[in-house]
């Protein structure tokens, strides 16, 4: 069992929203508990929100590109921006790091999708642009 969705979206907070809601969606063919499918949209939500906030500094002109695959039991999600990049991708994933401090981030977004996926790579090159690939196996229903 094999499945894809691709899909772009405009830079916007409101689209945070609706990127958790169409994963979710896509998610739900693995029968997933609410547990799994409320990791998987918070996940989502942060690094979509990270890419709207950091990649474009909320430019509403620019494209978020989300793609996700379902492939046996593990939904893989990449969330991919052609924004800023990240100079220090280790430092940028330590806990309670920001580069935003005055918008009140608290830097937890990467521990929250490493807490709450299976795997998070981030790959990012400054002025180009950051690609976050997660993933997570869905448990058997009981
Ligand atoms: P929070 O997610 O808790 O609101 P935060 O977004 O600053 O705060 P993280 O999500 O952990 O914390 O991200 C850490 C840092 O990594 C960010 O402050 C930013 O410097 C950098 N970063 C994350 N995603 C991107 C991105 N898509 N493009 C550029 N920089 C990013
Ligand atoms: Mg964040």
């Amino acid at each position: 069992m094999s499945n894809i969705l691709e899909v772009k979206f405009s830079a916007k907070s409101e689209n945070e929203s609706l990127a958790r809601v169409i994963v979710a969606s896509f998610a739900a063919k693995l029968d997933p508990t609410l547990d799994e499918i409320g990791d998987i949209k918070t996940a989502v939500s942060e690094a979509v929100t990270n890419a709207i906030i950091h990649g474009y500094d909320e430019d509403e002109s620019k494209l978020v590109y989300l793609r996700c695959n379902i492939e046996e039991d593990t939904i893989k999600i990449v969330v991919e921006d052609r924004g800023h990049g990240i100079d220090d991708i280790s430092m940028a994933m330590q806990p309670l790091y920001t580069s935003k401090p005055e918008l009140e981030r608290s830097g937890m977004g990467f521990t929250v999708m490493e807490s709450f996926m299976d795997g998070v790579v981030v790959s990012s090159i400054k002025n180009e642009g950051t690609k976050v690939v997660m993933t997570k196996k869905i448990s058997l229903p009981k």
